[in-house]
């Protein structure tokens, strides 16, 4: 069972703002900025490691980069915007189905963490 997969089926809702054939966005339930969008490959990948191993990897890759390209135009962030993908425990990593975090609609500091 995986959270994101059964957003992408349509067996949970979200709050979808793009989506393509290879690609699901939609925004956070609990967001830490005015925008707050995960990018997610419609295809199950556990991690970053896990897409770069895959034949089909680069594919869903570039879909993603894609995406968050046209919902950063939409969202109207065209000063900046910062992009997070959490891998693995230490990473912070809680839905293990690899996702980006699009951030934005804010001035964000120069410091990561
Ligand atoms: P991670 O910690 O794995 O990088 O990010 C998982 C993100 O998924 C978190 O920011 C969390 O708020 C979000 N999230 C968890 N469950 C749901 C859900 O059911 N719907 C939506 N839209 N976001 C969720
Ligand atoms: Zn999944």
């Amino acid at each position: 069972m995986c959270l994101f997969c059964d957003i992408i089926e349509g067996k949970i809702p979200s709050n979808k703002v793009y989506e393509d054939e290879n690609v699901l966005c939609f925004r956070d339930i609990n967001p830490v900025a005015p925008t707050h969008v995960l990018v997610v490959p419609k295809k199950h990948f556990d991690n970053i490691i896990d897409i770069s191993a895959k034949d089909d990897g680069a594919k869903y890759l570039d879909a993603c980069a894609k995406a968050i390209a046209t919902v950063a135009k939409a969202e109207g962030l065209g000063t900046g915007f910062r992009v997070i993908n959490n891998c693995g425990e230490d990473g912070g990593q809680t839905v293990n189905h690899l996702h980006f975090h699009l951030i934005g609609g804010l001035k964000l500091t120069e410091k990561i963490i």
